[in-house]
């Protein structure tokens, strides 16, 4: 079983206490490969010493996640710059539009956006896109961005089928976790009728855990309940679902 998990923040201060077997419990599910997103400088560190203790397992991605472009943002972004430019990363991430905590940066958002999605581009590397109560504002940049040159996955997507099949047809895939097990998450609903070469799982650890652990810490062994919640929808095996979403995650990160 080689199950890949494209959004997971493990190296949260929420897993500081008993990380090494948050890691055994999710290798032993089968989840052997974990792509790490950035939100800001100071999360650095913490990613590094993660990738450093599993490094045939940790994919770290860089980015300046939109909730956290504040006054500091162009410092913020020259740092995304100077580690883009210094070292390896598998995709420019999480970057996109959050409307939902404040709308005070939202020309800002757009702009930082725009920015790393340039960057992406000039690297060849896939983005990680977090769009949160801003579909509209988002698409309006991938629809100005958008070419073959520009691949990603849509996190933790949450909208309707007409937003699913946008995203698609803007060379995104949709990143799918915990929501997809909600009683109210609605995406169970029309899932079916995305192809399953469009998705990729996800945690989004420590947030968003699946049913029966909603409302508690996340964590990627949990991406087993993920699938079976596919295997439901799809009317595939569970290895089935699983070779084929690590399959669509390695041609998209190229690993
Ligand atoms: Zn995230």
């Amino acid at each position: 079983m080689n199950i890949t998990d494209t959004h997971a923040h493990l190296y949260s201060s929420q897993f500081d206490n008993d990380r090494n077997e948050m890691m055994q419990r999710a290798l032993n599910a089968g989840v052997s490969r974990f792509f790490i997103p950035a939100i800001d400088s100071s999360y650095m560190n913490a990613m590094l010493e993660l990738e450093k203790n599993y490094p045939k397992n940790i994919f770290l991605m860089m980015g300046l996640h939109p909730a956290y472009v504040k006054e500091n943002y162009k410092e913020e972004l020259a740092f995304v710059r100077e580690m883009i430019d210094k070292r390896k990363f598998y995709a420019i991430g999480e970057i996109g539009m959050d409307l939902y905590w404040d709308k005070t940066f939202v020309k800002e958002q757009q702009e930082a956006f725009k920015t790393q999605i340039h960057w992406a581009k000039e690297k060849q590397l896939p983005i990680n896109i977090h769009c949160r109560d801003a579909f509209d504002e988002t698409f309006e940049v991938l629809e100005s961005e958008k070419g073959d040159n520009l691949s990603g996955i849509f996190h933790c997507f949450t909208g309707d089928l007409e937003q699913a099949k946008r995203a698609i047809s803007l060379n995104m895939k949709l990143g799918i976790g915990g929501v997809v097990t909600f009683k109210n998450g609605k995406i169970d609903k029309f899932l079916n009728e995305i192809p399953l070469e469009n998705i990729v799982l996800e945690t989004d650890a420590p947030y968003l855990a699946p049913t029966p652990f909603r409302g508690k810490r996340n964590e990627s062994s949990y991406l087993t309940n993920v699938i079976d919640k596919l295997v439901d929808i799809y009317g595939l095996t569970f290895q089935e679902i699983a070779d084929i979403t690590t399959q669509n995650s390695k041609d998209l990160f190229g690993l």
